[in-house]
C-alpha cells in the first residue's frame, strides 16, 4: 500500500518549486498555456501625414486599437482566425472613420458601392461581394457567400438579395453616407469639373479601406478586406478588394494577405496571390517577398499590404506616405502605426 504524503511536505515542495523557477521559466510556462496567435489589420494606404492634426492621429489610433483588441480577445480565448478577421473587419466597417461600410467614399454619381472578400487558409474556401448597397456588413455577406453558396463572388442587386435571403442586417444609403463623405465628394466633383476644363489639379487619395489577417493556435490563417473603393469611381467599377488573389489571399502552407491602394494595379499584378506564390515556389521570406512586390513591382505611391506567414511572422509594406495599421501577437507584442513613424 502507498504511504499517503503529509500535507505539510506537499506544501513545502510547492514552495521550493516556486522559489527555484526563474521569472524566465515562469514567462515560458505562461506562454505555453496561452493559445499562440498573430494578427494585423490595416485602415488603408495613402493620405498626407504632414497635414494630420494630433487629434486626428489620436482618433485614428484609438479606432485601430479598439478593432485590434476585438481580434486579440477572440484569439486569446482560442477563437479561430476566420472569426477574428470577420469580427475585426466588422468593427472597422461600423466605424465612420474608415472607407468601408459606414463612412465609405462615393462613386462619380455620389452613391455608395461596397466590395469585400474573405478567405480561409485551411481549405482555400473564399467568398466575396462587389457593389453591394444594402448589406450593413459586407464582410459578413462575403463570409456567407463562402459558407452558404457554391460560388465565390456575388455582385450588385443579386448580392444584396442574397444577404436579405439569409437574414443579414440591411440598411439604407443614409446609414452608409456620412456628412463628411458627402462634402468630400462635393469637393471631388468641383475639382473634377475644373480638371475637365483643363486645370492641372491632382485629386487627393482618399484612404480608409480596411483589412485584417490572422493566424490562430491551430496554425489556420485567414484574411479579409472591405472597402467603398475609390472616390469618384465609375458606376459599376470593381476594385481589387473583392478579387481573391488580387486584394485578399490566404493559404495555411504560405501566408495570408490583405491589400489596399489603387485596385487596378493590385489586380493587374495579382498581388495577394503573388505574395503567396513567392513563399511557395521561390522560398522567399515574407518580408522579402512583400518588399519586392510593393517597392519594386508596383508603381510608386500605389498602396500597401499586410501579411502573416505560417511561422507567425507579420509584415506590413507600403509605397505610399502612409499605411494605418495595428498588430499584436501572443508574445505580448502590440503596435499601432499610421505612417512611417
Ligand atoms: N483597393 C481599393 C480599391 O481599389 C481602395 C483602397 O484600398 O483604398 O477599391
Amino acid at each position: 500500500m502507498m504511504k499517503s504524503s503529509h500535507p505539510l511536505s506537499i506544501g513545502l515542495l510547492t514552495l521550493i518549486i516556486l522559489m527555484t523557477s526563474t521569472p524566465r521559466m515562469q514567462a515560458q510556462q505562461n506562454l505555453a498555456s496561452k493559445p499562440r496567435f498573430a494578427i494585423i489589420l490595416h485602415g488603408g494606404a495613402g493620405g498626407e501625414p504632414d497635414k494630420w492634426t494630433e487629434q486626428y492621429k489620436q482618433a485614428r489610433r484609438e479606432s485601430l486599437g479598439q478593432a485590434l483588441d476585438v481580434g486579440v480577445k477572440l484569439l486569446e480565448g482560442g477563437g479561430s482566425s476566420l472569426a477574428a478577421v470577420e469580427a475585426v473587419v466588422r468593427v472597422l466597417e461600423d466605424d465612420p472613420m474608415f472607407n468601408a461600410g459606414r463612412g465609405c467614399v462615393l462613386n462619380e454619381q455620389g452613391e455608395h458601392e461596397l466590395d469585400a472578400s474573405i478567405m480561409d487558409g485551411r481549405n482555400l474556401a473564399c467568398g466575396a461581394v462587389a457593389g453591394v448597397k444594402r448589406a450593413k456588413n459586407p464582410i459578413t455577406a462575403a463570409r456567407r457567400v463562402m459558407t452558404d453558396t457554391r460560388h465565390v463572388l456575388l455582385s450588385g442587386v443579386g448580392a444584396d438579395k442574397f444577404a436579405e435571403s439569409i437574414g443579414l442586417e440591411l440598411v439604407s444609403a443614409d446609414y452608409f453616407i456620412t456628412e463628411e463623405q458627402r462634402s468630400a465628394w462635393k469637393s471631388w466633383q468641383a475639382r473634377e469639373a475644373d480638371r475637365k476644363k483643363g486645370a492641372q489639379i491632382a485629386q487627393p487619395r482618399y484612404l480608409g479601406t480596411v483589412g485584417c489577417v490572422a493566424i490562430d493556435s491551430q496554425g489556420n490563417i485567414a484574411a479579409g478586406t472591405s472597402t467603398g473603393g475609390l472616390m469618384g469611381k465609375r458606376w459599376g467599377r470593381v476594385g481589387d478588394s473583392p478579387v481573391i488573389g488580387a486584394g485578399t489571399y490566404a493559404a495555411n502552407d504560405t501566408c495570408g494577405v490583405s491589400c489596399t491602394g489603387t485596385g487596378e494595379e493590385f489586380i493587374r499584378h495579382n498581388v495577394a496571390a503573388d505574395l503567396s506564390a513567392r513563399l511557395r515556389y521561390a522560398n522567399q521570406s515574407l518580408s522579402a517577398a512583400a518588399d519586392t512586390i510593393i517597392q519594386k513591382i508596383l508603381p510608386d505611391d500605389c498602396g500597401g499590404l499586410i501579411a502573416i506567414d505560417k511561422q507567425y511572422n507579420i509584415a506590413a509594406q507600403f509605397n505610399t506616405a502612409a499605411l494605418a495599421r495595428a498588430l499584436a501577437d501572443s508574445s505580448g507584442r502590440r503596435e499601432i502605426r499610421l505612417a512611417r513613424e
